[in-house]
């Protein structure tokens, strides 16, 4: 028997990448759709402290919006010599959401007196599933790396053309697609919660 999922995203990437590791471990069985096909469901605000609490309040709402099961995710950049600033912070750092360019300027004059060994960083994601009848599982991802001192690279989102993978000479935003999904955060924490959501979804008969 099929099951829907709902993933609370309109990033088409995002749902793609879910589809195919659902579909390695568990193939027909679940059929992933994205919150486009429900019009009435709003943003959420992401009132949240950490990650988890964020990631948790999208599914939630998802779910309860859609009576279905839901799956979200929530992801930053933690900075150790900011205090993993940040952090769920993230997306609006320099004030206005989104403003990837403002977000690294702001970022790197932060940084700019902090030599190579202390740059150290990660990125973070907490992905979330929660079923209608109330029970969830929450399964954490992070991809350890370090600041450049300017950014480098035209592909990815966000902070990937001053973030450095461990063990690598580029920087994220010079990885194809397919390569930062085998190491990243986010590919990683999906990876582990996805044989939750075959097993619990399973279970709903
Ligand atoms: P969200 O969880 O998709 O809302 O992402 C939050 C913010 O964290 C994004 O707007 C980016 O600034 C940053 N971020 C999360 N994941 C990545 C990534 O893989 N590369 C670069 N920036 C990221």
């Amino acid at each position: 028997m099929s099951h829907t999922l709902v993933l609370a995203t309109r990033n088409q990437g995002k749902i793609t990448e879910f589809r195919r590791i659902l579909e390695e471990l568990a193939p027909g069985q679940i059929d992933l759709i994205g919150v486009d096909q429900f019009p009435q469901l709003v943003d959420v605000d992401e009132t949240g402290s950490t990650f988890e609490e964020n990631s948790l309040l999208k599914a939630r709402y998802t779910c309860e919006a859609t009576g279905l099961p839901a799956i979200a995710d929530d992801s930053g950049l933690c900075v150790d010599v900011l205090n993993g600033d940040p952090g769920i912070y993230s997306a609006r750092w320099a004030g206005s959401h989104g403003d990837d360019a403002a977000n690294i300027e702001k970022l790197l004059g932060q940084l700019k007196d902090v030599p190579d060994e202390k740059r150290t960083a990660h990125f973070m994601c907490v992905a979330s599933l929660v079923l209608p009848d109330g029970r969830y599982q929450v399964a954490e991802g992070r991809f350890e790396g370090h600041i450049l001192h300017a950014p480098v690279g035209q592909n990815g989102f966000g902070y990937d053309p001053i973030f450095q993978p461990v063990g690598l000479s580029i920087s994220s935003a010079q990885m194809s697609a397919e390569e930062k999904d085998a190491m990243s955060h986010r590919g990683k924490s999906l990876r582990t919660i996805a044989p939750h959501v075959i097993q619990m979804l399973a279970s709903l008969g």
